[in-house]
């Protein structure tokens, strides 16, 4: 299955829909209105899809796949969508592990319990806040079972519910399928949850439930700040949410390009080494199929951490060394041992955030990054006193020499030309160029970015005509 399907993990595609509260109705009640509002939102997002020539199409095809209920582990139970839901059995009833995407989960559930029956679990772990892993937390209780998440939990509900219109804008962008505002589907309200038992950074959560133990840790400064794992000691296999992203291994999204508040690498790391203490067998993440075999992903898991540790160490150092911000971005590269995957997380922009993680915004480069006058302002005064066409062949020349990004820089400073079309033509040239690069590495965000910037200078270029 193709990585790009995975973006989708992030909690992007929820944010379609939004929450209506309605904790009067039973959960059953909920469940049956949120069934057929499901089904239209798919019908209408699968339209959207064609209507949007294909950009970003596989993370929303996603969606459209069947649901099945697997047996992943000896008693796991998984029933798959752009989230999974697990469910894990003992001799005493059933826990809960994420309960997937709101317009799938209704389904997730019912499967599930055609499997292992219609009793209540005894308890609800979430993974995280993202939309993707709580969307059914109201369909499984009926207020009996105990809610388990982060203690951090509520707060990233809070900004990611208060701040949803900025996002979905974001989003929106680089996943051109996502309905032009948030949606609002009655009875499928995934924010809000009020969790009764909340797990901090420094103590696991254990408990038994008939022949099993559990345990649930934090792991934080993955996916945000409220991540949390199941651990199960016993059958040597870790339900891991979404802390290693949508593949492993590969490079983690230490801060994401969507736009979420900050997460911290050290914490990251550190998280990773607490979890390499676990002889972990089987590990099942939110998305997609378990890994197996203890070598694979100790190893794996270890890369990762050495990767981040790698990229951390040398940014601060770079840091205490004077260095520019952006010399550090090119010159950071991992070594050969440490070689992983950056379609999800990129490493030089981990470098870049991770400078202002330390940093924050005043890059002491610039006396104009102090005030509120941006260079937009001034482009139609420079313009004025250019020489347009000198200007205009020296972007050309950036082209030829395969310097696309001082070109770029060009384009971005020549706005306010008289000769729009011809600057959008190289604009274009240029948006290709890096597009060409960015293929090399594949990261998916930053080819949704670029095709999402091509497609508005072919727009210009339509509007030109
Ligand atoms: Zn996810």
């Amino acid at each position: 299955m193709k990585s790009k399907i995975l973006l989708v993990t992030l909690g992007v595609i929820a944010i379609a829909t939004v929450a209506i509260n309605l904790d009067f109705l039973t959960s059953t009640a909920r469940q049956s209105v949120a069934s057929v509002a499901s089904k239209a939102a798919i019908k209408n997002l699968s339209g959207v899809m064609a209507d949007n020539n294909a950009r970003g199409f596989a993370a929303a095809e996603l969606i459209t796949l069947p649901i099945n209920v697997t047996e992943v582990a000896r008693g796991i139970y998984k029933a798959s969508g752009v989230g999974n839901t697990y469910v894990v059995t003992t001799s005493a009833g059933y826990v809960v592990f994420d309960t997937g995407l709101v317009i799938q989960a209704a389904e997730q559930k019912q499967k599930l319990q055609a499997v292992i029956g219609n009793s209540e679990p005894a308890k609800i772990i979430l993974s995280h806040s993202h939309a993707d892993h709580v969307g059914g937390a109201r369909f499984w209780s009926e207020g009996n079972a105990q809610l388990i998440a982060h203690e951090e939990f509520e707060e990233e509900q809070r900004y990611l519910t208060e701040l949803n219109p900025y996002l979905h804008g974001r989003n929106r962008t680089l996943f051109p399928w996502l309905p032009e505002t948030p949606r609002t589907l009655p009875g499928m309200d995934f924010r809000g949850l009020e969790p009764d038992i909340l797990v901090d950074n420094d103590v696991p959560f254990r408990f038994t439930l008939g022949d099993r133990r559990f345990e649930v840790h934090a792991t934080p400064g993955a996916e945000g700040a409220d991540n949390i794992v199941l651990w199960l000691p016993d059958d040597k296999v870790l339900l891991s949410g979404d802390f290693f992203g949508p593949q492993f291994p590969q490079f983690p999204n230490i801060f994401t390009m969507r736009g979420e508040k900050v997460r911290k690498p050290v914490e990251y790391s550190q998280s990773i080494g607490r979890l390499l203490k676990f002889d972990i067998e089987t590990l099942i993440p939110g998305h997609l199929e378990p890994i197996q075999g203890a070598d694979t992903i100790r190893a794996g898991m270890t890369r990762i951490r050495d990767a981040v540790d790698f990229v951390h160490d040398q940014t601060v150092a770079g840091m205490n060394a004077g260095r520019p911000l952006e010399t550090l971005m090119r010159d950071i590269v991992l070594p050969e041992r440490l070689a992983l995957s950056q379609t999800h997380g990129k490493v030089s922009w981990a470098v870049k955030s991770i400078w202002e993680y330390y940093a924050t915004w005043f890059h002491f480069d610039r006396t104009s990054e102090l005030y509120a006058t941006s260079q937009s302002t001034i482009l139609r005064d420079l313009a004025g006193v250019l020489d347009q066409q000198a200007a205009l062949s020296l972007v050309q020349s950036k082209i030829d020499d395969n310097r696309p990004e001082q070109a770029l820089l060009l384009v971005e400073l020549l706005e306010g030309i008289d000769d729009a079309t011809a600057l959008n033509r190289l604009r274009l040239h240029v948006l290709q160029q890096l597009k060409d690069v960015a293929l090399q590495t594949g990261n998916d965000y930053e080819l949704y970015w670029l095709d999402s910037e091509i497609e508005k200078a072919h727009e210009t270029a339509r509007l030109i005509k």
